[in-house]
């Protein structure tokens, strides 16, 4: 990193970024066109997980190649200057690689989506047997995390 005083060094301050942020984009590779998608998504122990209609442009790319990037940020916030090079953003934000894997069975994709709920909801749910059939959901182990935060 360029700026290694930005770096967020602190695991746990990683962590807290990437259990409380509401959205994650993710950066997929078709053939020599890129395409990122925001999704909603949860984390447990390093995975993330995140899911989708069992079709469209993502899960076909996915399954072609399921290598990804994924973004996540909060605490957000412009801080305005009179001069246009001073204006500033603060932010704390993480960058992470992983490969994506489709679950199989009512029971793991029940509990994928559990994680999801957590992170949005703060609660579990139970889900109807149906509605798991309906969706897919992914499950990526995020490898090469990195963390940068600007407090101005
Ligand atoms: C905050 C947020 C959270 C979301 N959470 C989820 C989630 O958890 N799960 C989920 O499946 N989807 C979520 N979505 C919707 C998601 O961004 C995609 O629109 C959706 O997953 C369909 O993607 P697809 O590749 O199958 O698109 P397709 O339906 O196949 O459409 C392909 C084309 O539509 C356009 N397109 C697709 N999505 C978008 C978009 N978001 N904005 C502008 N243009 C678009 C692009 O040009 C793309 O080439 C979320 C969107 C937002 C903004």
């Amino acid at each position: 990193m360029r700026r290694s005083d930005r770096a967020i060094t602190d695991p746990a301050e990683l962590a807290s970024v990437l259990a409380s942020a509401l959205v994650c984009r993710i950066g997929l590779c078709d053939g020599d066109q890129p395409y990122v998608v925001p999704m909603n998504y949860g984390i447990r122990e390093g995975s993330v997980f995140l899911h989708s209609a069992t079709e469209g442009r993502k899960i076909e790319i996915l399954r072609r190649n399921p290598k990804v990037c994924l973004e996540f940020e909060k605490d957000v916030e412009l801080v305005p200057a009179e001069a246009a090079c001073s204006f500033s953003m603060k932010y704390r934000s993480v960058i992470a690689s992983g490969k994506a894997v489709f679950l199989d069975g009512a029971e793991e994709k029940a509990d994928g989506l559990n994680a999801i709920m957590l992170q949005v909801a703060g609660k579990e749910f139970e889900f109807p047997p149906q509605a798991l059939e309906r969706i897919v959901v992914i499950r990526i182990d995020l490898e090469e995390c990195s963390g940068k935060h600007n407090r101005c």
